[in-house]
């Protein structure tokens, strides 16, 4: 199947990935930063249709451009008192190009999504609601903040839960298939393989 993936990095490091699973017109979101200008006018440039958007966690770098995104958004709804309240987060991070405005408009639950093409695992540790995206006939995962080329996400911000990574790691990350792609939240994508060959922190919790 042919499909485009566009790869937009935030000032805040996090990646945005639009999606065409379809060659069509029809784009979905991985995650959505705080600037979503640059990602939204590459949508109006291709006139491409938004299908929704997938968020992986709801961590500010990741959910607050849902104020500016005009779709449906679909993510774990245990991470939407997060993705909701981006202040307590945004204390810790100072930055005036951020806006600390919390969120009224409405999230699915992913698990109820009807989108049947993606299949959706739920890795908690990061935080509660941690969730990963595979697109299966595409051989593309989407991970947010679970599994980067070279590190995991880190379990000492809000709701986040190192027992539960390590659970995640055992459980969900081996259930990746070695020859599908890696597309996390920070940094560059990776095969799984390579992933599971190099990277110390998956590889001392996999192999054990
Ligand atoms: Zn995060």
């Amino acid at each position: 199947m042919n499909s485009e993936i566009y790869r937009f990095t935030s000032f805040t490091t996090s990646n945005c990935y639009i999606l065409r699973p379809f060659n069509d017109d029809v784009c979905f979101f991985i995650d959505l930063p705080p600037d979503l200008e640059e990602p939204l006018q590459y949508v109006k440039q291709h006139n491409l249709t938004i299908g929704g958007a997938l968020v992986t966690h709801g961590h500010f770098d990741h959910a607050l451009g849902m104020n500016s995104f005009n779709g449906p958004i679909h993510m774990n709804l245990d991470d939407e008192f997060l993705a909701r309240n981006p202040q307590e987060q945004l204390s810790m991070f100072t930055n005036n190009k951020l806006t600390s405005e919390s969120f009224n408009g409405e999230i699915k639950e992913v698990n109820n999504s009807g989108l049947d093409f993606i299949k959706i695992y739920h890795n908690p540790g990061h935080t509660e609601g941690s969730t990963s995206f595979e697109f299966t006939d595409l051989g593309l995962i989407f991970t947010g903040d679970f599994i980067f080329k070279e590190g995991i996400g880190r379990t000492d911000l809000s709701s986040g839960n190192h027992r539960d990574m390590i659970n995640s790691i055992k459980n969900v990350y081996t259930l990746f298939k070695p020859d599908y792609e890696i597309l996390p939240g920070h940094g560059p994508s990776e095969k799984v393989s390579n992933i599971s060959k190099n990277n110390i922190f998956v590889k001392e919790h996999i192999y054990d």
